[in-house]
This record gives C-alpha cells, sequence and structure tokens, in this order.
C-alpha cells in the first residue's frame, strides 16, 4: 500500500510528496509509475497481482520491472505493509494513534508503524534517576507505550523538586520518588508494568549489579552524584551492551550523549585531537570542589528529557539510527535552543569499549536495597 501522500504528474515523471520538506521526483516516461502508483493508493495488492494489473495497459513492464519500483519506492519510505498494519486492537490503535502517526512517516515495508509501536510496548526501560532529567523522561516513555520500566531513585520527594518534576504532587512531599513516580505510571496507563528500585550507588559495581538483575534494553541516565556516577554507568551499560541515554547540563548549555556499546564511542574512549567536548564532560559532570547548583528550570528539564526519550525511541524501534550516539550534543540555552553535535571516535584502545576488554566479574553489591 501507497502511504497517505500527495502526488502529481510532472513533465516526465511524478512528483510525490510525504514530507513537505522534500520532494522527490521520479522518472515516468510511459506514465507506468503513475499507474502504479494509482493501484497502491487504492488499497492492498501484492506483487503478482500489480504486474497483471499493469500488463494489459504497459506490455513492456516486466515482472522484474514492478519488483524493481516496489524496492525503489520502498526505499523512499513511500510503502507500507498492509499485512502488517491490522495487528494492533482497535483500542491499542488508538492509544497509539499519534505514535503510529509519527512512527509512519519512517516504516517500510520490513517494519511498519504497527512493528515498531509493538517493539516500544515489548521493551523494558530501566530510568536511573526519576529527577529532574528522570522524571521528564519517564512521562514520554510512557506516552511512547513503554511495556515495562523500572525505576531507580535514593530521593524523597522535596520542595525544590516542584520546579521541574511534574510527576509530584505538594502530598507527595516526604515519600519516596520511586514510589510514588510508580504511582504516577500506574495510574496514567495500568498496562505499563512498573517497579523499583530504591538504590543508593556507592561504587561501579552497584550499578552493574542493577543492570545484572533488571537486564533492560535500554537505559535513560539522570544520576548526578556521587563524582563518577557517569564513568559506572557508562562502563556497567558498555559491559552489558545495553544502550544508554545520558542528558545534563552545564550553566547555560544542556548536554546529551548516548553509547551503542559495541558500535559507538562510548564516555570513556580517548577524545580524538580536535575534539573539543571534552571540555563540556569536564565542566558538565566533574565540578569537583564546586558546589554543584541544579539550575534545571522546568522547561531545561523538560527540554533534555524529550531530547533524552526520542533518543531512547531510536534505539528501541530503528526508525532512524541514534542521533547522539558517541556524540556530544549542545543545546544553547543562552541561545536559540540549537543542538550542536560533536562526534567522536571510537578508540579500540578504549579500557572500557576497547577491543580488548576482559569484563570483569560483577562486585558484591554494597548499598542497593530493592523494592516494589
Ligand atoms: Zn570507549
Amino acid at each position: 500500500m501507497l502511504k497517505p501522500l500527495g502526488w502529481e504528474p510532472v513533465e516526465a515523471g511524478v512528483r510525490v510528496v510525504l514530507d513537505p520538506r522534500e520532494s522527490i521526483e521520479l522518472a515516468d516516461e510511459d506514465g507506468s509509475i503513475a499507474a502504479l502508483l494509482t493501484l497502491l493508493a487504492e488499497g492492498r495488492h501484492d506483487l503478482e497481482g500489480l504486474f497483471h494489473t499493469l500488463s494489459p495497459a504497459f506490455p513492456a513492464v516486466s515482472r522484474e520491472d514492478v519488483r524493481d519500483a516496489i524496492e525503489a519506492l520502498d526505499e523512499l519510505r513511500l510503502l507500507e505493509d498492509s499485512d502488517q498494519t491490522a495487528d494492533l486492537t482497535e483500542d491499542e490503535r488508538l492509544r497509539h494513534f499519534s505514535n503510529l502517526a509519527f512512527l509512519r512517516t519512517f516504516s517500510t515495508l520490513e517494519a511498519s508503524a504497527e512493528t515498531m509501536v509493538r517493539r516500544v510496548r515489548d521493551s523494558h526501560v530501566l530510568v536511573l534517576g526519576v529527577g529532574g532529567l528522570g522524571s521528564n523522561v519517564l512521562q514520554n516513555l510512557c506516552g511512547l507505550g513503554v511495556g515495562r520500566l523500572t525505576l531507580v531513585d535514593r530521593d524523597d520527594v522535596e520542595q525544590r523538586n516542584f520546579a521541574r518534576q511534574f510527576v509530584y504532587r505538594a502530598q507527595d512531599i516526604g515519600r519516596s520518588k520511586v514510589e510514588r513516580a510508580a504511582d504516577w505510571v500506574r495510574e496514567f496507563d495500568p498496562r505499563i508494568e512498573v517497579q523499583t528500585i530504591r538504590a543508593d550507588f556507592a561504587g561501579p559495581a552497584d550499578v552493574a549489579e542493577v543492570l545484572a538483575s533488571t537486564r533492560p534494553d535500554a537505559v535513560s541516565a539522570g544520576v548526578d552524584d556521587p563524582i563518577g556516577i557517569d564513568e559506572w554507568v557508562n562502563a556497567a551499560c558498555v559491559r552489558a551492551g545495553v544502550p544508554y541515554v545520558r542528558g545534563g547540563m552545564t550553566v547555560t548549555e544542556g548536554v546529551i550523549w548516548s553509547v551503542h556499546p559495541g558500535h559507538s564511542a562510548c564516555l570513556a574512549c580517548p577524545p580524538d585531537s580536535d575534539d573539543s567536548s571534552g571540555r563540556v564532560v569536564n565542566s558538565a559532570l566533574h565540578q569537583q570542589g564546586v558546589a554543584r547548583i541544579n539550575r534545571g528550570a522546568g522547561p531545561v528539564a523538560t527540554l533534555l528529557g524529550s531530547l533524552v526519550s526520542f533518543e531512547i525511541l531510536r534505539f528501541l524501534t530503528g526508525f532512524t539510527a541514534p542521533r547522539y550516539a558517541g556524540a556530544m550534543a549542545v543545546l544553547d540555552l543562552a541561545g536559540d535552543c540549537g543542538l550542536t553535535i560533536n562526534a567522536r571516535s571510537r578508540q579500540p584502545d578504549c579500557l572500557v569499549c576497547g577491543s580488548d576488554l576482559q569484563a570483569p566479574e560483577p562486585e558484591a553489591v554494597t548499598a542497593v536495597a530493592a523494592g516494589g
């Protein structure tokens, strides 16, 4: 089937517009492509049916020509497989109306929008920290319909969280964040399975243990303390082969990066000689001796939470390749909120993701208590 799109004949061809930012011109000397598009817009067909319908008017068109044309249209992401679009329930279709509509722009015959929604539904995301970043990521992941969530945090809800953490209510002050955030998830969508771990990470083994016990498909990393936590998360995720996405901020810059283990650079990869992103890491994450002031006001936290969730959606569905994998994306909060991407190369001599890595046995957990 042709996706819902506009097309019109132009000189010796057809102009197709799926996305207003891009118009595609297809050569069509004999009008057979226009005829093919008309058939595909009318409804479902298989290759043999298309060939037989087109043959009387276009005897020169072979089965191979039809197959090649379908492949070319699919490469342009103009087609969807009607067999795959039918297998969500009507209830799921309504629940995911906008998710399906967005993902349909990127779907192919191999991966329909419905397939991608099912991948999200069948996924388990570990949310490390349900504070300024994580609570905003959490709301987006629930909207996307991630089927299973594990929430990790050590803190209670405090008055100062209310500038940017919108899953909490005034009456929650003094309650455990993970418990209250899990309640929010259950109230929002009872179909989402949620578990909580009230944890205090004292060392890399604690993070590795949470990864080993929960075995998520992706990780949202939004824990700021203690110093070294980002290196621990990086090492644990790389060794477990689980992608993670981190968001944070300096003073007037938002920072987002992700790591696709085995594919992208990791946080520990030695920087390229002309790499300036080390400055960002240093200033964002290693302010030893400086009292850390959280400047993540609501719009900042929601922006970063959205971008982190969007990157997680890329990892879970493959609708596009992860955009920040092995890259340091910097968001200009003092300007127009534009993003600058500082790509880094994976380094074979990296102590964490390098080719000669020997994964160590996880050490005993020292300060992690699991619950509910
Ligand atoms: Zn590395």
